[in-house]
């Protein structure tokens, strides 16, 4: 017995069988019809399609043989596939020097005839043969060799085929598979956006919040104040109110920062319940609270007396008094120049003795 020879190009070959991704792949209908047709129009026993993989030959179908694989030395594809344009034909293997003692010879399946049409790649490389194999001594007609080469031909179209389908299966999978992970991604996206604007909410929120008192503080009262100006009229004038503690620097250097800080936040409680609503009322730091009111000049003042006196009889266990100074808006005039006016009287109620409201100058 002779072992075959390794073709010249085995290892582009075992590439290119690797490539095709069908060793050890269940039985295909293309693939068993084939071998079918070739067993019936050569009249034979035995027909495979036989890949010669590095140490075996493997059967992608198989009429008329039990075993799925045999070592490769004692393939006759092996011999097959060293010459790739060329069917193989041994008469018989009793009178082939390559075969006579090959065990698949003298034993079981006790071969005599064979002839096997390579299966070749579009690049050159034959990767096995659609053979088929006798037990008797034969001659193959010149019809059945050719019958035998064209369906090796198919062989090697539904290889091709197979391939080419299953690349593209898996491309279609891939490119689902990043699709979803797209949508995943713009999921994930909009879900930061959303936490991203809820925090900026917050955000904007805390920049608008005197963190003490909760009150709205200078800046949030400066938007309020623009926007009261704008929707302002004759029939609806505006004023403002600054409102500053009385000797609270003496508040906390007798009781401490932090009953200080009691003070402050009672103060904006009280400015809450008795002034003009939540955007009517802003701590503009320290211990100076502003006031904004749509109505008439007089009735600023008497709401202004009343919030003084409020805060006088706050119940804190200290006296507790404070100044306001009140200006109303005249017609023209920016927000900045009328609460400069009421800073104004706030500096005349200190100097006129503390715990008292001042009304602006008209003129
Ligand atoms: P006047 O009657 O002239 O307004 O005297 P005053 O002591 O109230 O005024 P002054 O401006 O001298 O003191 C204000 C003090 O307010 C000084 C500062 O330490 C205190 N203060 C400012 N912000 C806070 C705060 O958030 N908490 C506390 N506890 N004290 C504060
Ligand atoms: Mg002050
Ligand atoms: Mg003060």
């Amino acid at each position: 017995m002779q072992k075959p020879d390794t073709p010249a190009n085995e290892a582009q070959r075992l590439d290119a069988l690797r490539r095709y991704d069908i060793l050890d792949t269940p039985p295909e209908r293309d693939f068993d019809d084939l071998v079918a047709i070739a067993a019936a129009v050569c009249d034979v026993p035995i027909a495979l399609v036989s890949l010669i993989d590095e140490q075996r030959q493997w059967f992608k179908a198989r009429v008329g043989l039990a075993a799925q694989q045999t070592p490769r030395e004692l393939a006759f594809c092996a011999h097959a596939i060293l010459s790739p344009d060329r069917t193989l034909g041994v008469p018989d293997a009793r009178d082939d020097a390559r075969f006579a003692d090959n065990p698949l010879v003298v034993d079981d399946p006790n071969i005599r005839f064979y002839a096997g049409a390579p299966l070749v790649t579009p690049d050159g490389e034959a990767l096995g043969t659609l053979c088929v194999i006798d037990t008797k001594p034969r001659e193959l007609p010149a019809p059945q060799q050719q019958a035998l080469t064209a369906l090796s031909r198919q062989a090697s179209r539904a290889m091709e085929l197979r391939r080419v389908s299953g690349a593209l299966a898996r491309q279609l999978q891939e490119s689902d598979w990043y699709e979803r992970r797209l949508l995943q991604y713009q999921g994930e996206l909009e879900a930061s956006h959303a936490a991203l604007e809820a925090s900026n909410a917050d955000l904007t929120e805390l920049t608008r919040t005197d963190v003490l008192t909760g009150l709205p503080n200078r800046r949030a009262f400066a938007l309020a104040l623009e926007q009261a100006v704008a929707r302002s009229h004759s029939a609806a004038p505006l004023q403002v109110a600054v409102l500053d503690i009385d000797h609270f620097k003496t508040i906390n250097d007798v009781h401490g920062h932090a009953e200080g800080d009691r003070v402050l936040q009672a103060v904006a409680d009280a400015l809450r319940l008795y002034s003009a609503g939540p955007s009517g009322v802003a701590r503009y730091g320290g211990e100076e609270f502003l006031m904004l009111f749509e109505g008439p000049l007089h009735q600023a003042l008497v709401q202004c007396e009343f919030v003084r006196e409020a805060i006088a009889n706050l119940p804190l266990g200290l006296p507790l008094t404070v100044s306001i100074g009140l200006a109303g808006r005249r017609a023209g005039e920016d927000s900045a120049a009328t609460f400069a006016r009421a800073d104004q009287a706030l500096y005349a109620a200190k100097r006129g003795g503390r715990n008292r409201v001042v009304l602006a100058d008209e003129g």
